[in-house]
């Protein structure tokens, strides 16, 4: 099976397993460096954003229209790295962690060494001797099964068609 809940369902045994392993795993409540220093606007498929968006038609109005706001600033913002707009920035939490997106689930968790996307917190600890049995993900495999989720956009893309009254009824 390679539904959207099957790859959530395989993500997080494999980071249950880490961090039965690390009680001191950097990645979790309390640190958002990677929602700070986002390289580009996420990517979501469509399963993702059907997903995604129930967790934001589930916030109060004046949430949504806070994230509204920031998504539209974001879709005019050429420099990099972003915060992610769906970032509680005071609390230092996701407003939509349940529903969060695949690359957020395995970001700590999981490399693409080639496009230097991975925490390079955790690398650094990695590399200092720390966490020595930690076998990192692959994302490129991850990529590869979301791949058949649907059409892939920006968040900002997908955000714009949305008609949130459509998922409130
Ligand atoms: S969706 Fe949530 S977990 Fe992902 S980058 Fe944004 S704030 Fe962080």
């Amino acid at each position: 099976m390679n539904t959207l809940t099957q790859i959530h369902t395989d993500i997080d045994a494999r980071v249950q397993a880490i961090r039965d392993d690390n009680l001191d795993w950097l990645c979790g409540l309390g640190c958002d460096g990677c929602c700070h220093r986002l390289a580009e606007i996420p990517r979501l498929t469509a399963a993702e954003w059907d997903w995604l968006r129930e967790g934001l038609a589930a916030l109060p109005p004046e949430q949504l229209r806070e994230i509204g706001q920031n998504i539209a600033a974001l879709a005019k913002q050429s420099s990099r790295p972003i915060i992610c707009p769906l970032l509680d920035q005071s609390a230092g939490a996701c407003k939509v962690y349940v529903h969060r997106p695949v690359a957020c689930r395995t970001y700590g968790f999981y490399v693409q060494r080639d496009q230097g996307l991975y925490c390079k917190d955790i690398e650094s600890r990695v590399a200092g001797g720390s966490w020595a049995e930690v076998v990192w993900g692959n994302q490129d495999a991850v990529d590869h099964r979301l791949s058949g989720l649907g059409e892939t956009c920006d968040l900002t893309e997908w955000f714009a068609d949305w008609k949130p009254n459509e998922d409130m009824t």
